[in-house]
């Protein structure tokens, strides 16, 4: 298969001209239409001749993840499904700001995307692993996910600005940092001058607790920030819902934390979700409260959004106000966040797992 123009670096794409006598300036003129542009075909092209574009044509393939679903909820958080060449399906979630409902900045714009299709870490409570791990998503289809919601979206945002996304949370479905090394080449396209252009301190990593890639990504010398699905603040309780746990307990993923907080001298973010009779319960607060004080850390509740099929369930509204209290009466940072997209199917990997159970299986007579 031919490689993606989606994947291609400055130093490639030069190579490659120079082999074809193609005078070295149009490298940034092609970048320019794929990670600026969000052109889908090389016939968009128009400032390169007509040999160019049939030489790019016979040496790469260009194209966006198409558009299987898009979900909307009334506070504007888009949910989208895309179909990749292969048939597979990734969601990812726009939340653009919404001054009105959240009294954020109104310029920001926040895309989660995904990395991998299915997840093999099987935390109990999220509908990404439910089937199990598919395989790896290629750069192009990790930097496609961004390419494409820019492009389905450009006039509606109107941010006054090139770019559409100005922050990306890598939270979608699969653990991210068990594709490492695409993950690192599509940000490394998305953080760079002549691609997407979103600074390295807008892109958030998000690790259900990948020890040793945690310590890669601390050596690496680009400062992405870090959060960890953590989710429970004792291995009793983490170990039932995040099997990960009993291969990195909570000490040795806290050991690799503080190395990556030295090395970085950033803060890391803590992200925790409610889940009622799991997590949720006081005695959780204070161990939270320690680790995060150990590492500077910051704590992000989140409730719990449902899952078709799965039995969790998100703790009343006064249990998880009572949990924040808890945790602020520490002194440590922690927020509870605002809920947004709640009324489509936010949670990681609920939209895909919907339409491929409601999708006709072979053999079944529509
Ligand atoms: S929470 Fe993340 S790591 Fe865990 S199963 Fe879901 S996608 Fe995989």
């Amino acid at each position: 298969m031919l490689p993606s123009l989606q994947s291609t670096t400055p130093e490639q794409l030069q190579s490659q001209l120079s082999q074809w006598d193609q005078p070295s300036y149009r490298s940034q003129q092609i970048l320019d239409w794929v990670y600026r542009k969000h052109v889908a075909s090389v016939d968009e092209m128009l400032n390169c001749p007509a040999s160019l574009r049939n030489q790019l044509r016979s040496a790469y393939r260009l194209g966006l993840p198409s558009c299987e679903q898009v979900q909307g909820s009334a506070d504007t958080t888009r949910k989208y499904l895309w179909r990749l060449e292969d048939g597979a399906m990734v969601e990812s979630v726009l939340i653009p700001a919404n001054p009105a409902l959240y009294g954020e900045a109104s310029d920001r714009h926040t895309l989660c995307v995904s990395t991998q299709v299915g997840c093999a870490y099987g935390c109990r409570f999220c509908a990404s692993g439910l089937e199990g791990w598919k395989r790896n998503l290629e750069v192009h289809e990790i930097v496609g996910q961004l390419l494409a919601v820019e492009s389905h979206c450009a006039q509606e945002l109107n941010t006054g600005q090139d770019r559409k996304v100005n922050n990306l949370v890598i939270m979608g479905m699969g653990e991210p940092l068990a594709n490492y090394d695409h993950l690192m080449r599509a940000l490394q396209i998305i953080n760079a001058p002549w691609g997407c252009q979103i600074g390295a301190r807008k892109i958030t990593i998000s690790t259900s607790g990948l020890v040793p890639q945690i310590e890669q990504l601390a050596r690496q010398p680009i400062q992405y920030r870090l959060a960890i699905s953590l989710h429970g603040a004792t291995d009793e309780v983490r170990s039932q819902i995040m099997p990960i746990n009993r291969k990195y307990p909570l000490a040795t993923l806290m050991q690799a934390c503080e190395r990556y907080v030295q090395e970085k001298g950033k803060m890391i973010t803590f992200e925790y979700i409610l889940i009622e009779g799991v997590n949720d319960g006081l005695d959780q607060v204070a161990p939270l409260a320690n680790w995060a004080q150990r590492l500077h850390a910051k704590v992000n509740l989140i409730p719990y959004n449902q899952v078709d099929g799965l039995q969790w369930k998100r703790p009343e509204l006064a249990v998880q106000e009572a949990f924040l209290k808890g945790l602020l009466n520490t002194g440590i940072k922690a927020t509870l966040r605002r809920e947004k997209g709640h009324d489509i199917d936010a949670a990681c990997g609920q939209l895909r797992l919907k339409v491929q159970r409601e999708a006709p299986q072979p053999g079944t007579a529509v």
